[in-house]
């Protein structure tokens, strides 16, 4: 074979690879991953878009060029059921917090109320499916932080009553009866009043949502608690050492009682590199305060033009870039741990700063992609986007319906 002729023979294969390359094996995954995302039932168990509801009068129906979350990137996304926060500041106590909570609750089912054809609240898994049947997106509801509840049972039974379907015992501060990963007092855990709550939630049908707690607050719901709990938003500690992030112990212990991990994609809690930079920027800590100093009570403009210092300062190179693949390793970290029962999604859109191509829930098909892509199976990613959180909502009602049927 002549120089020549290697060349040419050379060139020819070069060309016939660039043209098989981009449309055999790479399109056939993309097109199998968009088939299985559009046809899988995808749960997001933690969105704070009720704060622009309530404090914006943010209509969901608007697409709108800020914020993560409304109807059309819903559906061009492929989200089909969301758990809104019902969520209050901490330095907000006693009655004032239960009425914010009210309040917050009022505005989401408002918003079920404008939108019919688009929307549907549901309280059960059955429901769920049901709206996912006719095309609609379940709207659902999780009580961020038991300071709500104003140390009264009759309280958690009225957020029961108004949909409620989970609670996170603790936000960012320690209560009377449960320690957050927030506070200092890492030892503190659940008090006998902590352990009534939750065993009031198993039998009112909410799931116990242990994000936020102290290790030992987890390690003593898990022990108390008769059903399955969840972790709505976070990640994995092995990979990012936030408090608020589990250990692989914790993991393991909450997939042994049937729970489930529902990862987190802030970026202060995907990556350790993000996470030391940001601990170190006295301008980034110096720029937030003047946002939130601007936004005052209003705590959707303190997230939202937070988050945009934060993307400011990556692109001008000041703090580390995250990719939205971290979320993916986070998910891969806690299905090598303990399988893929037990891992779900718990975004914190609305309510956190988002990694690079994560923007907003419309590039959630991204994820199904990446895991296929990542040899998952086809089973395996439909519980991971939703399967596992709808199988913990049913086993969680079994068991509340057991405890109402046969009171001690
Ligand atoms: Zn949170």
């Amino acid at each position: 074979m002549t120089r020549k002729q290697f060349t040419i023979l050379g060139g020819g294969i070069l060309i016939a690879c660039a043209l098989l390359i981009p449309t055999m094996p790479a399109d056939d995954i993309a097109d199998r991953a968009h088939k299985i995302h559009f046809s899988s039932i995808v749960v997001d168990t933690h969105d704070d878009t009720p704060q622009r509801m309530f404090f914006e009068h943010f209509d969901l129906a608007h697409r709108d060029s800020e914020g993560n979350i409304d109807i059309p990137r819903m559906r061009d996304g492929g989200l089909n059921a969301i758990f809104f926060s019902i969520w209050t500041p901490v330095n907000i106590t006693g009655p004032a917090a239960t009425k914010r909570a009210m309040d917050l609750i009022s505005v989401v089912r408002d918003q079920v109320q404008k939108h019919p054809q688009d929307l549907a609240l549901c309280t059960t898994a059955a429901e769920v499916r049901a709206a996912h049947d006719q095309g609609k997106i379940a709207l659902l509801m999780g009580i961020e932080g038991g300071h709500m509840i104003n140390n009264d049972l009759a309280v958690l039974r009225q957020f029961a009553k108004l949909g409620a379907r989970y609670m996170t015992l603790t936000h960012t501060a320690d209560l009377d009866w449960a320690g957050s990963s927030g506070d200092d007092a890492k030892h503190i855990g659940l008090s006998p009043f902590g352990k009534t709550v939750v065993l009031e939630m198993n039998k009112l049908g909410m799931m116990v949502d242990i994000s936020h707690v102290s290790d030992k607050t987890f390690y003593d719901a898990l022990a108390a608690s008769k059903a399955p709990m969840i972790a709505s938003h976070s990640s994995c500690r092995a990979i990012c050492d936030a408090p608020r992030n589990m250990t692989d112990d914790m993991i393991k212990a909450l997939a042994a009682k049937g729970g489930v991990i529902q990862i987190n994609y802030h970026v202060g809690f995907l990556s350790q590199a993000y996470r030391d930079a940001s601990a170190k920027s006295a301008e980034q800590k110096a720029r937030i305060a003047a946002v939130d100093k601007a936004a005052g009570e209003n705590e959707a403009a303190s997230i939202r033009e937070g988050e945009k210092v934060t993307h400011q300062m990556m692109s001008e190179g000041k703090l580390p870039e995250v990719d939205w693949q971290a979320i993916v390793d986070h998910i891969d970290h806690a299905v090598k741990l303990v399988g893929a029962d037990h891992v779900g999604l718990g975004s914190d859109f609305d309510g956190a700063v988002m990694p690079r191509g994560m923007e907003d829930c419309s590039k959630l098909p991204k994820l199904t992609e990446a895991l296929l892509r990542r040899g998952y199976s086809e089973d395996d990613i439909r519980k991971i986007l939703g399967g596992n959180t709808l199988r913990v909502m049913e086993a969680v009602e079994r068991v509340s319906h057991e405890l109402q049927a046969s009171p001690k």
